[in-house]
């Protein structure tokens, strides 16, 4: 019997594996795949490499490059994860009861168990959904040629990444999104302002689009303000979101509540079954990998009866666009539903030396400010290095720095930070 049994090796499970392993307890760590998970695979890391190269170098070289940043990552992490204390078990974890997890007919039994078996991509219930020509993010990242022309069905995070590189390698891109607004729980501003962008770039662009049918031929079908279109492409990806990974793990033997959106846990992602936790893309609470570790340590915590300062409403989110978009905590739209009496500031890009150097202007930064605390609710960036920039405002919420306080914190110059200092001189 192991202290920790982990099923799923991505962000969430190998990371957790290596810090359980660093506080002294015996893990086995179950894994039916490559080590790293959708991120690495077939999740963040390629499409990153993508989103980098698109539009500097050929699609053949790229895709040759991507393999090898994942096969060297892959390695790093096999790397990571030797450990004494962890024991690796390659197969399908499947649960006999609330304590014994079968993998390949053995049996293994452990104090604690954490499910983190992530999630794959979800399809809309429509005629022809699964036709030939209709692709997932996993089909496309592993595409050796382009199509011609794809219509991406989903204007959020994953959609609109690929829909921004695959047009940077020549790909006529149009993108159709149901909700009134792409990226729908991002801010407002930020979502019309990229909307306008991207179609300036040459990306076709329907909101308030509902797709209806695909069909072989290469036809899709979509309704827009109560007309019907039937429209001609090579390919689809259909980008509408992420199932999470339960039907394979057997979990009514083990007693773990779960529904449609992924298994219920509470705040120290407990199951209904004391002795098993769920982390990661696996409980829907937010799919996203850095989330996926931090909800690992915060199991493990909860494990060891220790308390923790992790807050998980202060979570950065990125979206690698050409403008990229960044965000953590409130937008406006949170805020008023909240009645909280807040103030906005927004600078440009173009007011940034180092941003006009770099021939950027292109977006802004938002803060959110709490008028009697005057700390900061929420930031909403669009521009050039808007991933990176974040980090510092999700490092000030964490510590809880007024703006009085960031007023007198100095930044160098030229840096495209000092998009954020002047924000917060503003907002004096
Ligand atoms: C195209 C794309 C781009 C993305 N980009 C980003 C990004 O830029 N930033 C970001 O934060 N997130 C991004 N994500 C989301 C991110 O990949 C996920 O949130 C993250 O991988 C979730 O980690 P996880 O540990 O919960 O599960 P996963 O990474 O899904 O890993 C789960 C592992 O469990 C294994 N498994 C499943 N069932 C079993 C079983 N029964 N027994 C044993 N093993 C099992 C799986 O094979 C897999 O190896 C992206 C996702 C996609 C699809």
């Amino acid at each position: 019997m192991t202290d920790l049994i982990i099923i799923g090796a991505g962000p969430g499970g190998y990371e957790t594996a290596i810090e359980a392993a660093k506080r002294g307890m015996s893990v086995t760590l179950i894994n039916d795949g490559p080590l790293g998970g959708v991120c690495l695979n077939e999740g963040c890391i390629p499409t990153k490499t993508f989103c980098h190269y698109a539009g500097k170098e050929d699609f053949a070289t790229v895709a040759e490059r991507k393999e090898a940043v994942v096969s060297q990552l892959r390695k790093g992490v096999a790397y990571l994860l030797k450990n004494p204390n962890i024991t690796i078990v390659e197969g399908k974890a499947r649960f006999k009861n609330a304590q014994t997890v079968v993998v390949n007919g053995a049996e293994y039994v452990a104090k604690d168990i954490i499910i983190a078996t992530g999630s794959k991509p979800a399809m809309l219930p429509i005629s022809g959904a699964d036709s030939e020509i209709v692709f997932t993010s996993t089909d496309v990242l592993n595409l050796k040629e382009l199509p011609e022309s794809i219509f991406v069905i989903g204007g959020g995070v994953i959609g609109l990444e690929m829909a921004s590189y695959l047009h940077r390698f020549g790909v006529e891109v149009t993108v159709l999104e149901y909700a009134p607004q792409l990226l729908p729980n991002f801010d407002a501003e930020i979502s019309k302002r990229l909307k306008m962008l991207l179609t300036k770039q040459g990306i076709r662009i329907e909101t308030d689009a509902q797709v209806t049918a695909i069909d072989d031929e290469g036809f899709v079908t979509y309704q827009k303000k109560g007309q019907e279109y039937n429209v001609e492409c090579d390919k689809v990806l259909m980008a509408v979101g992420r199932t999470p990974n339960t039907e394979t793990l057997n979990l009514e033997a083990a007693g773990v509540t779960y529904n449609r959106k992924g298994i219920e846990v509470d705040d120290n992602m407990q199951t209904s079954i004391p002795h098993i936790f769920a982390i990661g893309d696996v409980n829907g609470k937010m799919m996203l990998a850095h989330v996926a570790t931090f909800q690992g340590y915060r199991a493990l915590n909860s494990i060891q009866g220790k308390t923790d300062k992790i807050k998980f409403n202060m979570v950065p989110a990125a979206v690698f666009t050409i403008p990229e978009v960044a965000s953590v905590g409130l937008t406006e739209a949170l805020c008023d539903d909240e009645e909280l009496d807040y103030k906005v500031v927004k600078v440009p890009f173009g007011t940034v030396g180092k941003a006009i150097a770099m021939g950027e202007p292109d977006g802004f930064c938002k803060l959110i400010i709490d008028k009697e605390t005057r700390i900061i609710l929420g930031c909403h960036i669009m521009g050039v290095h808007a991933s990176d920039l974040v980090q510092e405002v999700v490092t000030m919420m964490n510590i809880g720095v007024t703006i009085d306080d960031a007023k007198d914190i100095i930044h160098a110059h030229p840096t495209l930070n000092e998009i954020i200092q002047i924000a917060i001189h503003q907002a004096e």
